[in-house]
């Protein structure tokens, strides 16, 4: 019999690592990609060359596979309904989806469901903003409801124009609407992912910090430092919530703002954004649990039974290369592995520009800060840096 066909829109680095999971459990993948050489097209043989927002070439992925399911959110979410309406199978569903596509959407639908949120509010106009301002008292992050990513799309402002040209935009009709968010006073940036299947079992990974720079995401300690027991319960908690109040299928992250308490207290976390697919916040389980985002969110959509979660090591450090002062990565390979041979590291196979996530290198193992300069370290030499001391 042929393998299930696992139909995927989006051929970036996330698609490029559901390649190796979907070889070990004998899925055949099919990835919908923006080029042919982009970063998934490279490592997967069926990958169709087109527009996540074409419908004729989403229909045409969709030929004879088993799921559709998706690296990215980008996807017009009326071309999904019609397909599930056709009888397709599309895990994550738009109905669960459009929250991780639009964030007044996935704002008004926590606060239903009560999941603790930021203050948030809609905005129409820059009075509302002004209102907002009082309200939080001075500082407020105004956000695109839609087509952020990375931290584009997001912007402190503390005056009333703060945000002028955001609103002329949507009177433009080239901008998505906009909605205001209290400014956290976050002690740290959390992150819990899940997985749950249509048949409804649902599996957690341990909390993770994820570290941000210049809102993107830098570095992951699995599991979060000293996460007070209740915390990380709250955490988990709020993952099973959304994952079920949303009726998401596939891997859910939750990314989350962990916020002080008074003395005596445990720190409360606020959820920042959820994202419905494979999560660079999850990186780390593919060296460091039982079971990698990547296998689990094919299991997952396929309604396979979700396998084991735990991590194989006390400590797991995950660092991203963003951007590198090489022309090419492979060269520093052997660099890492001389200077560390248990480092591993994932390249995606992509063009070195400033900034870009070019890939990551993971390190486990019982002492948390020699795990961390490691892996530090690892990704200093892809970048073409000199280690730290
Ligand atoms: P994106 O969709 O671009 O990833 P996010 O909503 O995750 O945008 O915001 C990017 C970063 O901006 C977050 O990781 C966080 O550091 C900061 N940020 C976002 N919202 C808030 C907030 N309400 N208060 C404080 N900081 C925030």
């Amino acid at each position: 019999m042929a393998a299930p066909v696992v139909a995927v829109v989006g051929g970036g680095q996330l698609a490029r690592m559901m390649a190796p999971a979907a070889t070990a459990l004998g899925l055949h993948l099919r990835v919908l990609v923006e080029g042919a050489v982009s970063s998934a097209a490279q490592v997967v043989v069926d990958a169709p060359v087109g527009a996540a927002s074409d419908p004729v070439a989403v229909e045409a992925l969709v030929v004879g596979a088993r799921v559709l399911t998706f690296e990215h959110e980008h996807v017009p979410n009326a071309l999904l309904a019609d397909l599930v309406a056709r009888g397709v199978a599309v895990h994550p569903g738009p109905d669960a989806l459009v929250h991780a596509q639009d964030k007044i959407v996935m704002r008004t639908r926590l606060t239903e469901l009560g999941v603790p949120c930021p203050r948030w509010a809609p905005l129409a106009d820059a009075g509302d903003l002004a209102a907002f301002l009082d309200l939080v008292g001075g500082a407020a992050v105004v956000k695109t409801s839609r087509g952020g990513y990375d931290g584009k799309g997001v912007r402190v402002v503390r005056a009333a124009d703060g945000a002028d040209d955001w609103f002329a935009a949507v009177t433009a009709g080239t901008g998505a609407p906009l909605l205001a968010e209290e400014l956290v006073p976050f002690t740290r940036e959390l992150a819990v992912l899940a997985a749950r299947s249509p048949s409804g079992e649902v599996r957690t990974w341990p909390v993770v910090e994820s570290v941000q720079e210049d809102g993107v995401c830098a570095e992951v300690v699995a599991p979060a430092p000293d996460l007070d027991p209740t915390t990380a319960a709250e955490a988990e908690r709020i993952a099973r919530t959304v994952i079920e109040g949303l009726g998401v299928t596939g891997v859910l992250a939750v990314e989350l703002f962990e916020v002080a308490s008074p003395p005596g207290g445990a720190p409360r976390v606020l959820v920042n954004e959820l994202a419905m697919r494979p999560h660079n916040s999850g990186h780390w389980t593919i060296d460091g649990s039982v079971t990698s985002q990547f296998e689990q969110h094919l299991r997952a959509v396929l309604d396979l039974p979700l396998a084991d979660t735990a991590p194989l090591a006390p400590w797991t450090v995950m660092a991203n290369v963003l951007g590198s002062d090489l022309d090419e990565l492979t060269d520093a390979l052997g660099a890492v592995t001389r200077a560390d041979p248990a480092a591993k590291v994932h390249l995606y196979g992509k063009v070195i520009r400033p900034g870009r996530k070019l890939g990551h290198v993971t390190v486990s193992g019982a002492d948390l800060a020699e795990v961390r300069r490691r892996a530090r370290a690892g990704a200093a030499l892809l970048r073409g840096e000199a280690p730290e001391a």
